[in-house]
């Protein structure tokens, strides 16, 4: 990066939060009930999405030794309820700031309850930084005003996290190439979704290029992405009745191993309970 980025909030503070050096993340959840990732390093915590209850939330973080009253920002990938749902009380009665683009921001305020919010605003392309994470919006194609997937970055050390996305573009290709773990959705499995009870135009909406990613879309991504960069993929926003853990690794390992990056470790996220923490230190580099 050849400049650096403007800081977007120069209020923040920063805290110990256990003295680790390098990047920690977790998926607190991910389904269409919900969206929530957290980023760390050693002094500052973020999360991508609040679309958990502040409770789960609360709850979640605490049962990885963090704590909301160590969150310094929350970032929003787009306006959809399953990202946005706590997010009015993680920043009232937390005072948690929250980022977003213009698009998303002028979509929330058309209701009541994200009317109010004090938004920091990010543009879309542009990385800005919230204590010393580096944080990089970039344009994903989802039925939304100005969706966004994220890399966040600390000391060269890079986590991709695109939870919604109905094609993968060159773009979305090249910021996730880059990281050393990457959060993407694997939504659905083709076959269950036909077969399944859903109304067929939901059915097209979700198949759409502006809609998620299946299985194998996800497969592909990943054979295109994986180098020696990719250390760990996380699978999220696994449909609940069109989709099952086991099917999502299995498609995404066996394109791991068709093209020779089996190395590269596959595990699937859940809505009902947090992921394990991954943490990449700066020696590890
Ligand atoms: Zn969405
Ligand atoms: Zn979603």
């Amino acid at each position: 990066m050849a400049e650096t980025p403007p800081r977007a909030d120069p209020t923040v503070t920063t805290a110990e939060i256990g003295g680790q050096d390098g990047l920690r993340v977790c998926v607190l959840g991910s389904g269409s009930t919900g969206n929530a990732t957290w980023v760390a390093s050693a002094s500052t915590a973020v999360l991508i999405d609040a679309g958990l209850s502040g409770r789960r939330i609360r709850q979640r973080l605490e049962g990885i030794g963090a704590a909301l009253d160590h969150v310094h920002g929350i970032c929003v990938s787009h306006e959809h309820k399953d990202h946005v749902g706590s997010l009015r009380i993680l920043h009232r009665r937390h005072g948690i700031p929250v980022y977003a683009n213009a698009g998303t921001a002028e979509a929330l305020a058309r209701y009541p309850e994200w009317a109010q919010l004090s938004w920091n605003l990010f543009t879309t392309g542009q990385p800005f930084v919230i204590g010393d994470l580096t944080i990089k919006p970039f344009s994903v194609p989802h039925d939304a005003y100005d969706p966004v997937g994220f890399v966040v970055e600390h000391a060269g050390i890079r986590a991709g996290i695109v939870t919604d996305m109905g094609m993968a573009t060159s773009l979305i290709r090249e910021q996730l190439r880059a990281c050393q773990l990457i959060v993407m959705e694997s939504n659905h499995d083709e076959h269950l979704l036909q077969d399944c009870a859903r109304p067929w135009s939901l059915k097209q909406r979700i198949r759409g290029r502006q809609g998620h990613l299946s299985n194998q879309a996800a497969a592909d991504l990943l054979r295109d992405i994986a180098g020696p960069t990719v250390r760990q993929v996380w699978l999220a926003h696994l449909s609940a009745d069109c989709n099952c853990p086991d099917l999502a690794v299995t498609s995404a390992q066996a394109a791991l191993q068709a093209c020779g990056q089996s190395h590269i470790q596959v595990a699937p996220t859940y809505a009902d309970r947090a992921s394990p923490v991954w943490h990449h230190t700066v020696t590890a580099q």
